[in-house]
């Protein structure tokens, strides 16, 4: 599975966290990240993570492209709702094309856990069938 992970600044920390307990689970599938989520990522783990460009430079719509071409299973988006985002229209386009394309998206680490543990069981193999 192709998954994305993305968490804004005051979320950073609960990704490193996220990732490191479910690196065995992650280590598993394509990792992308938005730029500085990614750097931090594989700083504090073993995680191969591609990287685009830092959210507010356009990482959020390069991962909108990808789902947008079907190469796109899961999107881990650790946002923040209380701190203003100068790239709120990306965020917001991102969030709508998971939905137009129907990518189980997760925006806080409780229904990440979740979505983790379901793609652990083989839950999300359906996403094997739509993609091209
Ligand atoms: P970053 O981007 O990982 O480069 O910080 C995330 C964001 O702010 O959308």
């Amino acid at each position: 599975m192709n998954i994305a992970l993305i968490a804004h600044d005051m979320k950073k920390e609960m990704m490193i966290n996220f990732v490191i307990a479910y690196e065995n689970i992650l280590s598993k599938h394509n990792l992308c990240a938005t730029g500085t989520t990614g750097k931090k990522i594989m700083e504090a783990t073993n995680l191969k993570v591609h990287r685009y460009q830092s959210g507010p430079q356009g990482g959020d719509q390069q991962i909108g492209a990808e789902i947008a071409n079907n190469r796109m299973d899961i999107v881990i988006f650790f946002r923040d709702p209380l701190t203003a985002q100068p790239h709120e229209p990306d965020i917001q386009a991102l969030i709508r094309l998971c939905d137009v394309h129907m990518i189980p998206m997760a925006t806080n680490i409780a229904s990440a856990e979740i979505l983790i543990k379901a793609l652990e069981r083989g839950d999300l193999g359906w996403r094997n069938l739509v993609k091209k």
